[in-house]
């Protein structure tokens, strides 16, 4: 992503049928067949949402009065034949009558607004605002923007052909238009000051170890975040007192601060006390109960920590469990539910000039999977496309909001037993990010 500008941010409405990552090349323009009336949008992107839902979905859909969004940038969106790292936008139009429709009142107002949202989207992710020949199409792949019917020529897998009659010669100017503006905008507000570098780590730790061990590991994880000045460490598995208390003694040797919620979950957050400038305020979300079966080490939720900081402002670190694969398979769309509250979170705190960064054990290999499921947050492993076995595969992660175009990843790394030597199960996980002033 580009570190400058940032893709549109509107209300999500989680479509249910998507496909695995991708990396956005292209934008594909469609039409809904529906009414472009105010309201349309949304209650397309809650149709998908629902149970009744077709096969499709699309990243995006307007109408005269607002764009929704309902799969993440890097989340595969089914709204064509071919649909691999490619953005699909819907426009709310009926598809029938005259071509003068698109100039009437709304639509009109549809097309200039799709328009910025778009020229965002080139932005962002670097894709040129130009209109690709079928040749082109055919030769290079998804890149530019085009149609869901250039799509059916150039790549196939779909008899569609909208948006029909649509006026492209005035869309692209429109978008190009925007990007230049965009452009010159940025240049003169861009910051000169050096970005800050903010550390993290993910610590998975094991929940049968005992007391004598897990101090053992405690110290060596805190000696590393104290020396390198970490902000803040992650982890999981210590639901009872004895643990926390440890936890909480070891962290505060090093300088670091404790967050947990009081109840039996798992997760933990250790800040440093540099860190936390002002007031730091705790949340939990609960998500799968006691009660639902998984309760053996605690229920689970998340945990947010909401803190000031003087130089990047305001920040909230997260950390979850999700539940394994078995668990998965036994009573499926728990971890839906769980990447639903973490995707809420990250777009909540994340808005405007907040920065959320999320830390997890995801019990999902992100390097195959996305094990957001959907929600708009990328771990470094996808940003840096370099994913590192993390104990069991490559399930701890450290990520960032998709919306943030203040940062970047700048690293991620695991430390095997011959780096680092731990006694729980899983290699500590650090990862460094870029934040823009
Ligand atoms: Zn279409």
């Amino acid at each position: 992503m580009s570190p400058q500008i940032s893709p549109p941010s509107p209300p999500f409405i989680a479509a249910r049928n998507k496909g695995g990552r991708q990396k956005p090349k292209a934008i594909v323009m469609h039409a809904t067949v529906s009414s472009d009336d105010k309201g349309t949008a949304r209650n397309i992107a809650n149709w998908w949402a629902g149970k009744t839902s077709p096969m499709s979905s699309a990243h995006y859909v307007r109408d005269a009065g607002e764009l929704i969004q309902c799969v993440g940038d890097h989340t595969v969106a089914f709204h064509c034949g071919y649909n691999q790292d490619s953005i699909g936008y819907e426009l709310c139009d009926e598809q029938k009558g005259p071509a003068s429709r698109w100039q009437d009142k709304d639509s009109t107002a549809i097309i200039r607004e799709a328009a910025k949202d778009v020229a965002r989207i080139c932005l962002a992710y670097d894709i040129e605002p130009i209109r690709p020949t079928i040749a082109a199409l055919k030769a290079k792949g998804p890149h530019g923007i085009y149609g869901h019917d250039d799509s059916r020529q150039a790549f196939g897998g779909t008899t569609h052909t909208d948006p029909r009659d649509f006026p492209w010669p005035m869309f692209m100017r429109l978008v190009r238009r925007e990007v230049k503006r965009l452009k010159a905008l940025h240049a003169q507000t861009a910051p000169t000051v050096k970005p800050q570098r903010l550390h993290l780590m993910q610590s998975s730790m094991l929940y049968s170890l005992s007391l004598k061990k897990k101090e053992e590991d405690l110290e060596v994880i805190f000696a590393r975040a104290a020396r390198r000045a970490v902000a803040a460490v992650g982890g999981t598995e210590y639901p009872d007192d004895a643990s926390r208390a440890l936890l909480k003694k070891v962290a505060g040797s090093y300088g670091y601060r404790v967050f947990h919620n009081d109840g039996r979950d798992d997760v933990w957050l250790a800040i440093e006390k540099d860190f936390i400038k002002g007031k730091a305020t705790t949340e939990w979300d609960l998500v799968v109960g006691m009660d639902e079966g998984y309760g053996k080490k605690g229920p689970r939720g998340l945990l947010q920590v909401h803190l000031e900081d003087s130089e990047i402002g305001p920040v909230t670190l997260a950390e979850a469990h999700l539940l394994t694969r078995g668990q998965m398979r036994e009573k499926t769309g728990l971890n839906d539910r769980f990447t639903q509250v973490i995707g809420r979170a990250a777009r909540k705190n994340g808005a405007g000039k907040r920065l959320f960064f999320y830390m997890g054990d995801q019990n999902i290999i992100d390097r195959t999977n996305d094990t957001f499921l959907g929600a708009p947050l990328t771990s470094s492993w996808d940003e840096l496309e370099k994913w590192e076995n993390t104990g069991h595969g490559n399930i701890d992660v450290i990520a960032s909001y998709d919306k943030d175009g203040r940062v970047s990843a700048a690293y991620c790394r695991a430390l095997d037993d011959g780096e680092l030597h731990l006694h729980g199960d899983h290699f500590l996980v650090e990862s460094g990010f870029d934040v823009k002033g």
